[in-house]
């Protein structure tokens, strides 16, 4: 969090951990410090292929620090990070390209935010004027809908963790604290986490044994915190004593600047609202005419889904199983992580996804895919420049199934396929879309 920060209370683990090679497993060039979190550093780097700047998150490697003070902290926070960044891919959330790991770290090879924390530019600014504010508070509605829509709870949404890339726009970031749905009926959480400023009241009141939360509703909370922040330029909640902090957030009494025009001031109410069933909806802000200000339907349905370019590194990613050199995937360490019990974050991951080969050429694969996603009420979403993958969509937006082709040696094709987490995407999958893609299915090696 602390750019270029030289102590670190919270690191535990992190702080035995020798510095990184400068160069590492031959393919990046390790450059300055960028943050520090609690559990991890992030270094800018270079890929040496093509020169494209990365950011790279160092984590302690669990094996290595299995008894380390902040293991199951770190050890968890990776996994969900991993875990949620493969499924997103949205202009304004932080790509992962790739996960490297040795024995003493594991590494997430992330896209750059060239503009650093929004935080940053707050602290310089105080505040922004309105329409700045409004421009980064959609792009951050449309990020976090859209991980809504995959299943993806953030969970510490706070302007520490909103980047900002070269040209200003937001680019949210640490989902290591997020939460994944594997269906619809398992919504309500119970872990406490993010940032107590930040929290809305029901995770404040979360415990065992109780109802549990919804982490979308959580995440609205957040959101209209960093709304309020964006444009008063402090929080709405503040308390040295943190039995008062928690008090005044309970009541969600809070007081809007003398600037704060009147139907922001309305619409903050409604997302500081401590009820979370009676809180404002992503379908009531698309309507609210400050948010909505200046924008045309068309343009709102833009800003909800949005073109998703490549954004790679230009290279193949990783995937599968790495190869000698010592070096080792994601995949390898949990499959060597004995002693640390890690089936829940991955397992639903790792069930969902299917891969197999088939001869048929790209733009007849997905012909297919749009084909049968039309006679089911559906709509297929191309991602990519070249085509080479869809997402299938349900009718109010939900997320059934992305289908990714890779093309390999000898005109092989891979079909990779995620599925949504519930029976009804699943069927989709199973009875509808995998026939007509057809081959043999393999699940993960
Ligand atoms: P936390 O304490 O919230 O758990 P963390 O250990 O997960 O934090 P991050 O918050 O992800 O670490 O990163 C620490 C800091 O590194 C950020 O606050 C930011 O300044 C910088 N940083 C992180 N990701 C990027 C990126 N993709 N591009 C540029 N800088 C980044």
């Amino acid at each position: 969090m602390n750019q270029q920060s030289t102590t670190d209370s919270r690191g535990g683990a992190l702080l035995d951990s020798r510095p990184p090679a400068r160069v590492l497993f031959g393919k990046y060039e390790l450059g300055r410090l960028l943050g520090r979190g609690a559990s991890a550093k992030v270094y800018h780097a270079r890929h040496l292929d093509t020169g494209n700047s990365v950011a790279i998150k160092v984590f302690p490697n669990p094996r290595r620090h299995p008894a380390g003070p902040s293991c199951s902290t770190s050890t968890y926070s990776f996994l969900r990070e991993i875990s949620a960044l493969r499924r997103l891919r949205h202009p304004h959330i932080v790509r992962l390209h790739e996960v490297l790991a040795s024995r003493s770290s594991v590494y997430l090879v992330i896209e750059l935010a060239k503009g650093g924390e929004l935080f940053s530019r707050l602290k310089d600014r105080g505040r922004l004027p309105d329409d700045l504010c409004r421009r980064i508070f959609r792009q951050l509605l449309s990020a976090v809908a859209y991980s809504h829509s995959r299943g993806v709870c953030h969970r510490d949404l706070k302007p520490e963790n909103l980047l900002l890339d070269d040209a200003g726009d937001l680019m949210v970031s640490d989902f290591g604290f997020s939460a994944l749905r594997s269906s619809p009926d398992d919504n309500l959480l119970h872990t406490q986490c993010g940032t107590p400023a930040y929290v809305a009241p029901e995770i404040l009141q979360s415990r065992k044994g109780t109802e549990g939360y919804d982490g979308a509703k959580a995440d609205i909370w957040s959101c209209g915190i960093i709304l309020f922040v964006l444009n008063a330029g402090y929080l709405p909640f503040n308390d040295q004593n943190l039995m008062s902090l928690y008090r005044k957030i309970y009541r969600g009494h809070h007081r809007c600047p003398r600037w704060t025009p009147p139907d922001l001031r309305r619409l903050i109410s409604r997302f500081l609202d401590p009820n979370p069933n009676t809180r404002i909806t992503v379908d009531d802000i698309l309507r609210d005419p400050w948010f909505a200000r200046g924008f045309d339907a068309e343009q709102l349905a833009t800003l909800m889904r949005p073109q998703i370019g490549d954004g790679g590194l230009g290279t193949k990613q990783h995937r599968g199983r790495s190869s000698g050199g010592g070096e080792l995937n994601a995949f390898d360490l949990i499959a060597s992580a004995s002693g640390l019990d890690l089936s829940g974050l991955f397992v639903e991951v790792a069930m969902d996804r299917e891969w197999f080969a088939t001869a048929e050429p790209v733009d007849q694969l997905m012909g297919r895919v749009e084909e049968v996603a039309k006679e089911e009420g559906m709509v297929a979403r191309r991602e990519r420049e070249k085509g080479s993958s869809a997402v299938v969509e349900g009718e109010n937006g939900d997320f059934v199934v992305r289908v990714e082709v890779y093309r390999m040696a000898g005109g092989v094709m891979v079909v990779e396929a995620e599925v949504g987490g519930g029976a009804a995407e699943k069927g989709f999958w199973r009875d509808r879309l995998r026939p007509v893609l057809s081959g043999p299915s393999h699940p993960p090696a």
